[in-house]
Parts: C-alpha cells; structure tokens; sequence
C-alpha cells in the first residue's frame, strides 16, 4: 500500500504570484496539477504589493518607444548586484521576463501594462515596470486565482507544508500537509514547485542572516515563514544570498500605506525630523531605508506639492493616501515645518537649496541630480514615513530553469523553486535590488518552473 494518500504530477506549494504562475504553465502544458496554499484567500505578499513587475523587450515598451532588450536588462541587474549576483539566475529572468510576461497576456488575459509613469530610475536604465493600471497587487493575485479557476485547478486552501520526503536517490516523491482541523496528510507528486514566499516574518531567520533589520518595521506577508527554505536546505538543497533584502524608506505611519516611488521621481524630497535632507532621493529605493532609519527618531516627512500629486493620483497607494487625508499641507515651508513639528528655518533652506539646484541643472547638496524632475513648489504636502523591511531576496539556489541545486551544484531531478523561496539577484544585502524585481522573480521562475515540471511528468 503507497504511504500517500493521492499523488499527482505537479504539486505546486504556495498561492502567490509564483505559485499561481507556475501553477498556470504546468497546466497549459498539459500536467495536473494541484496547488496548496496556508491562508485562506489569495493574498501572500503579492497581494501586498503595487503590483509592478519588470520585463524587457515588451510589446508595450516598443509602443510607447521604449528601446529594451534582454541584454541591457541583464547589464543592470548585474550592476545595480555589483556582480555580486548569480549570472546564470540574472540571464534567466532577463530572457525570459518579456515571453513570461507576454504569455499571461496572451493566454490568460491579464490587462498588463507597462507602467509610464515610473521614470526609467534605481537601476532600471529603461521605462520596464509593467502593470495594471489603476490596480496593486491585490487585484493581481485575485485575477491570477480566478484564472486558476477558470482553468480548472485544484487548490487546496488552509493547508500547510510541513515536510518533503525523497527516495535513496535524493528525489522528491511526496510531502506532509496539514490541514486546517490539524490533520497531517501525505500526499505523493512527480514534481514539486516550492513557491512560498520569503522569510521575512520569521524573526529567527532574519536576526540570524540581516541582524541590522532589527531596526526595521516589518511590512512583509505574516506568511512568510521561510519553511519551504528550510525544508529545501535539509533536503541538502544550496541556499545563498540569505542576507538580501528589499528594505523601503517610504512606508507612511500610521497609516502603514507605501509611498509610490514616483513621487519622489518627480521631484518629491524627504527630510528628517528637523528638516533637513541626509540622502539623494533617486539613488537606492531599498538602500534609503539604512540612512533613515539612523535618522533621529528612524523618522522622515516625504515633502512633494500639487504637481506631483495629480502625476501620481491614480497610483492606488498615494490615492488612498488621499482619501485618508493623510499628508500635511502648507502653504509655505514654514507653515508646513510648524505643522510637522520641524525647525522653520531649517525645512525653508532645504527646500530652497533643492529649488535653486533644479534650476542650475546642478547636483544639490545631498548629490541629487535635477536633470529630469522639478523640485516642489508652494503650497506643499508631507507624508510621515518609517523605514521598512519588506521582502527577503535570499533562499534556494536555483539554476536557469528554476530547478533546485544541491550543495555541489547539481539539480534536484524533481524539485524547482522561485519567487521568495528562491535566491534572486539582489546581491547579498539591501542595496542590490532593482525596483519590481520581487515580482519579476516571482512571475519568471514561476513561469520556467511550471513548464520544467510539466515537461518531466510529461516525458
Ligand atoms: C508592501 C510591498 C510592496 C511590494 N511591491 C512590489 C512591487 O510593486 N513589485 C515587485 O516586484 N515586488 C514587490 N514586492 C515584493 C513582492 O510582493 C514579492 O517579491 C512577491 O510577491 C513574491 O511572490 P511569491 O509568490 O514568491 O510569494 P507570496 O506572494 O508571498 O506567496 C507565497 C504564498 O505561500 C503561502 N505559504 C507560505 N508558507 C506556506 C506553507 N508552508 N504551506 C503552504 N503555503 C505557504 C503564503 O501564504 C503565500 O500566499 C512588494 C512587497 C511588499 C511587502
């Protein structure tokens, strides 16, 4: 008698964008597939996100005029890692970013965009954020899940892994689940796709490989355990990059709602509690978070004005920012430094000197170069922000086609991985990341995985 209760050939752990993704291509090619997931919606950190994701090479770019391709994509994942990234994983999502992208498009419908009103910016040499306009994450992984069904899948909701079992030869042949009343089921698959998210909520995991994000709020998924990590490491998988991460300067308190990036790309500056600036605003989105968070109090005030406002209106965060009537509003710096309990003085030459700077075309004192944003004008706005740990980077090696590597290199014969659970191409630290990368490595490994995994059962 087998010692699982079923088995199936592609068993796809996690209901997020990488295992809705990879869930969606094993079917297409013809596996069947079922999909487990803890919570008891979609969500995940996909579900949290502004729903951005990179992709080079895009029909969209080409009609907007965007010149892209998988080469400069690659030349700056690897700058932005400082080479200190896998080059085989950084080709991967390069080539295959633009195909993965274009597939959900043309197969399954999704209203994919790309997204003009992020600058070409933080390392991304090109306009390559893609998106749904007007819509975040939420309605993403909503979307993905309706897909799910409309083709058919199985998913398993309220149903955890808790262990994965391989043969003498080292291949994955099934795993233990427990289900919401606390049942353990062993269910057998040919394949397995580990797509359970990072581990940025497991304080363990992060004070042992980013002890310095103790500092940090964390505004990632309460799901992200990091057990599929584990369990793949015990398995003798290779982990790498554990100490990679995408931190965030801008999450606004209280109302813990994140500031879009363009707001800052358009001219937006952040100040400390005096008023005074301490960063170039446009050099590291993940990386800003350290200089802030040593800021008196770990405290900031995003300043932007009207202008940049109406450019960033429809972006869902800042437009429930707006319905919140969460930012602070002056007529003149002064006022606005009284309201924020800032130095007067302090916030007027601050915001005068980044004036001056954007007129002269001329680097401002924080470094900032005004080449392609106005600084803002009166009346103004200011948003309260903290530094954020948002998602972990690091996590099994995988190699180009999101197969599993052991510890000397060599693939799982069975078992793939990608989105958190896998390593990404963020270097070993936070000032690695390119903007929408989270979701890219979700989606395209996802995507590589699903078809690997199909392709074997179908052997
Ligand atoms: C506030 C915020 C904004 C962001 N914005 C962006 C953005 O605009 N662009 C971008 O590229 N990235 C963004 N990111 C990062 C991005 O959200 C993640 O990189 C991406 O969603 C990861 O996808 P995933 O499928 O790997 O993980 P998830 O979406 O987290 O999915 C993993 C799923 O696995 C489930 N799970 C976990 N453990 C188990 C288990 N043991 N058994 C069963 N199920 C399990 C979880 O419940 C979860 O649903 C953002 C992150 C945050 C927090």
């Amino acid at each position: 008698m087998s010692r699982f209760d079923f088995t199936v050939q592609v068993l796809v752990i996690g209901a997020g964008a990488c295992g809705a993704v990879a869930a969606l291509a094993a079917a297409d090619a013809g596996a069947g597939v079922l999909v487990v997931e803890r919570d008891d919606r979609a969500g995940g950190s996909t579900g949290m996100s502004q729903g951005l994701v990179c992709a080079a090479g895009t029909r969209s770019q080409a009609a907007h005029g965007i010149a892209d391709d998988a080469d400069t994509f690659f030349a700056d994942i690897m700058a932005k890692a400082r080479s200190e990234t896998d080059p085989v994983i950084a080709r991967a999502l390069a080539d295959n970013s633009a195909p993965a992208l274009e597939w959900l498009i043309d197969r399954h419908g999704l209203p994919w965009e790309l997204d003009t009103r992020f600058r070409a910016s933080y390392g991304n040499s090109r306009q390559r954020l893609h998106g749904w306009p007007g819509h975040g994450g939420l309605d993403m992984v909503q979307l993905l899940h309706a897909r799910l069904s409309d083709a058919g899948i199985d998913l398993l909701m309220k149903t955890t892994l808790v262990d994965i079992f391989a043969d003498e030869e080292n291949r994955i042949v099934g795993v233990a689940l427990k289900r919401a009343d606390g049942a353990i089921e062993h269910v057998g698959c040919e394949t397995l796709i580990l797509a359970a998210g990072g581990f940025g909520a497991n304080r363990a995991m992060t004070a042992r490989y980013m002890p310095e994000t103790r500092l940090l709020r964390y505004n990632g998924h309460e799901g992200s355990h990091g057990e599929a990590i584990i369990l793949g490491e015990k398995l003798g998988a290779a982990i790498a990059d554990m100490g990679a991460y995408q931190g965030y300067a801008m999450l606004t308190d209280p109302q813990g709602i994140s500031v879009p990036p363009p707001v800052l790309l358009e001219g937006g500056l952040i100040v400390n509690r005096t008023g005074a600036r301490f960063t170039d605003e446009t050099l590291d989105i993940a990386g800003m978070v350290h200089p802030l968070a040593s800021q008196p109090d770990g405290i900031g005030w995003v300043i932007y004005d009207a202008r940049i406002e109406a450019h960033c209106a429809a972006i869902p965060e800042l437009a429930t920012l707006m319905e919140l009537n969460a930012a602070k509003t002056a007529a003149t710096a002064e006022d606005l430094a009284r309201l924020i309990g800032a130095d007067p003085a302090q916030l007027s030459e601050t915001i005068a000197e980044a004036q001056s700077a954007a007129l002269e075309d001329a680097p401002d004192a924080v470094g900032r170069h005004w080449t392609t944003a106005a600084s803002p004008h009166a009346p103004f706005r200011a948003l309260r922000v903290v530094g954020a740990l948002y998602h972990t980077q690091g996590g099994l090696q995988v190699d180009g086609q999101a197969r599993v590597l052991r510890q000397d290199g060599t693939p799982f014969a069975n078992l793939f991985a990608g989105g958190g659970t896998a390593r990404s191409v963020s270097g070993p630290s936070s000032w690695g990341y390119l903007p929408a990368m989270g979701l890219t490595t979700a989606i395209t490994l996802g995507w590589l995985a699903g078809r690997g995994a199909a392709a074997l059962v179908n052997d």
